[in-house]
Protein backbone atom coordinates (compact mmCIF):
# COMPACT_ATOMS: atom_id res chain seq x y z
CA UNK A 1 0.00 0.00 0.00
CA UNK A 2 1.22 3.37 -0.62
CA UNK A 3 0.08 6.81 0.49
CA UNK A 4 -1.10 9.51 -1.47
CA UNK A 5 1.30 12.63 -0.55
CA UNK A 6 -1.28 15.34 -1.22
CA UNK A 7 -3.96 14.16 0.49
CA UNK A 8 -2.72 11.42 2.65
CA UNK A 9 -4.80 8.36 1.53
CA UNK A 10 -3.87 4.84 1.59
CA UNK A 11 -3.50 4.12 -2.19
CA UNK A 12 -3.17 0.01 -3.16
CA UNK A 13 -0.47 0.45 -6.19
CA UNK A 14 -2.85 -1.16 -8.63
CA UNK A 15 -5.52 0.57 -8.27
CA UNK A 16 -3.89 3.81 -7.83
CA UNK A 17 -5.95 6.67 -10.11
CA UNK A 18 -2.76 8.48 -10.84
CA UNK A 19 0.86 7.82 -10.73
CA UNK A 20 3.80 10.75 -11.05
CA UNK A 21 7.65 9.94 -11.13
CA UNK A 22 9.53 12.27 -8.68
CA UNK A 23 13.18 12.75 -8.50
CA UNK A 24 13.27 8.58 -9.19
CA UNK A 25 10.97 7.61 -6.56
CA UNK A 26 6.89 6.90 -7.83
CA UNK A 27 3.77 8.45 -6.39
CA UNK A 28 0.54 7.19 -6.00
CA UNK A 29 -2.49 9.17 -5.72
CA UNK A 30 -5.97 8.83 -5.32
CA UNK A 31 -7.24 10.59 -8.19
CA UNK A 32 -5.82 12.57 -11.64
CA UNK A 33 -6.78 15.92 -9.28
CA UNK A 34 -4.17 14.68 -6.77
CA UNK A 35 -1.84 14.42 -8.98
CA UNK A 36 -2.33 17.96 -10.72
CA UNK A 37 -1.43 19.38 -7.23
CA UNK A 38 1.13 17.08 -6.72
CA UNK A 39 3.13 18.10 -9.62
CA UNK A 40 2.49 21.98 -9.01
CA UNK A 41 4.60 22.04 -6.01
CA UNK A 42 5.99 18.56 -5.47
CA UNK A 43 8.56 20.00 -2.91
CA UNK A 44 5.60 20.66 -0.82
CA UNK A 45 4.07 17.38 -0.60
CA UNK A 46 7.76 15.19 -0.87
CA UNK A 47 9.06 15.02 3.27
CA UNK A 48 12.19 13.75 3.73
CA UNK A 49 11.80 10.77 5.75
CA UNK A 50 14.76 9.04 7.48
CA UNK A 51 18.50 10.42 7.65
CA UNK A 52 20.50 9.42 5.20
CA UNK A 53 22.76 11.72 4.11
CA UNK A 54 21.04 15.40 4.80
CA UNK A 55 22.27 15.23 8.85
CA UNK A 56 24.21 18.97 8.75
CA UNK A 57 21.82 21.41 10.29
ZN1 LIG B 1 -5.61 11.98 -3.09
Amino acid sequence: MAQDPVCNMNVDESRAGATSIYKGETYYFCSANCKENFEKEPEKYVKETGGHEHSHH
